[in-house]
């Protein structure tokens, strides 16, 4: 997808009234009927009407009449209404290449208007289940209507409190410069994945390197659960920067032990599969990192930090709807779903 950041300038004051009057109407309805986007622009009908119509021809809106008039959002009339707010305050001055496709976000090159090169990741939560809306009409029967917008704020809302606080304990991680809607602006990572790396000069210093921060996550209370060669950004001197964090869970959760030891074993797989170095072979290895050695070193409290702004209590609630839909008792599950519906 091209983000054509030109286009912004060639929006109306009422076409981005109109705009933002469909996503206030999102928060209660999956497609906002042309009466409500009126009233909430406080527009002349004619000249709502002219709005939806251009917006629709740049593919800001999706229009659907199969039983009233009305619109929603499309991702890029989504990302439209954040690029606005950021170039607004002075974060952003022109949109580049794209550089990073995530299964759950896009993420761009972008320009400061001091001309400093930045990383712009927008997520996409949910984007795959819209998807199936299109084919599977009764998929939404029992969704919420405007869950991937919510979503996806939500995981930048997340993603940005945890990248600043990382940055503050001098973790090697993107330094958070701001946030709005689904969108999080960041510094750009000097480097390539890991995965893409065929041979390191000094594998095992790497190794210890990664073992060593998942270590210092957790004495800090926090579990990254996606810790794998996608999220680890390896640099020209071989140093890591950590990316992708709005999953990440305390290690007070329920399945917080589980996760640490999955992320640990994907990230001992890579290395002794795809880069040949095996930690056992290695004197100067110590063994894997265990749960309970981050717990009994415990050096903060991070996670309560970030919870007091409300990030684990949803994220829990949502994980009990995942947990509920994937077969647990009837009753558990109906009340997950009540729980998600009103975390929303
Ligand atoms: P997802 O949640 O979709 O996996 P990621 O945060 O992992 O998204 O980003 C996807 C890709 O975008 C990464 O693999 C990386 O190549 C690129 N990327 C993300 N953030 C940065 C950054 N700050 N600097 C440079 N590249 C980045
Ligand atoms: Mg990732």
């Amino acid at each position: 997808m091209k983000l054509d950041v030109n286009q912004l300038r060639y929006l109306s004051k009422d076409e981005f009234r109109t705009l933002q009057a469909v996503e206030m109407g999102q928060k209660n309805h999956e497609l906002v009927p042309v009466p409500l986007i009126n009233s909430i622009a406080g527009l002349k009908h004619g000249s709502a009407v002219r709005c939806l119509r251009s917006l629709l021809r740049s593919k800001l809106l999706h229009h659907d009449n199969s039983k009233l008039e009305a619109y929603r959002l499309t991702n890029m009339g989504y990302d439209f209404l954040a690029l606005n707010a950021l170039v607004k305050q002075g974060a952003v001055a022109a949109v580049g290449r794209q550089i990073g496709v995530g299964k759950e976000s896009d993420v761009f090159e972008v320009l400061s208007p001091e001309g400093v090169r930045l990383a712009l990741k927008l997520h996409r939560l949910g984007r795959t289940s819209f998807r199936a809306v299109a084919t599977k009409r009764d998929y939404l029967r029992n969704r919420t209507s405007f869950s991937w917008l919510y979503l996806s704020r939500l995981a930048a809302l997340k993603e940005f409190a945890f990248m600043k606080a990382l940055g503050e304990h001098d973790f090697p991680v993107p330094v958070a410069v701001a946030h709005n809607r689904h969108a999080v602006l960041m510094s750009l990572v000097d480097g390539i994945p890991l995965v893409q790396i065929k041979e390191l000069g000094h594998p095992g210093r790497v190794y210890r390197g990664c073992m060593g921060l998942m270590m210092r996550l957790a004495r800090l209370g926090l579990v990254h659960c996606d810790y794998n060669e996608f999220n680890l950004m390896v640099d020209d001197d071989e140093k890591v920067t950590l990316i992708d964090f709005p999953q990440m869970v305390s290690t007070s959760h329920l399945n917080a032990q589980e996760w640490f030891e999955h992320d640990a074993s994907c990230l001992h797989r890579f290395f002794t599969r795809k880069l040949g170095y095996i930690p056992e072979l290695d004197p100067k290895d110590t063994g894997p990192p265990t749960f309970q050695d981050a717990l009994a070193a415990a050096s903060g409290t991070l996670d309560v930090e970030l919870a007091a702004s409300g990030f684990q209590r949803t994220f829990q609630r949502q994980n009990a709807q995942a947990r509920a839909a994937k077969g647990a008792r009837k009753s558990a599950s109906r009340k997950g779903r009540r729980a998600v519906a009103a975390a929303i």
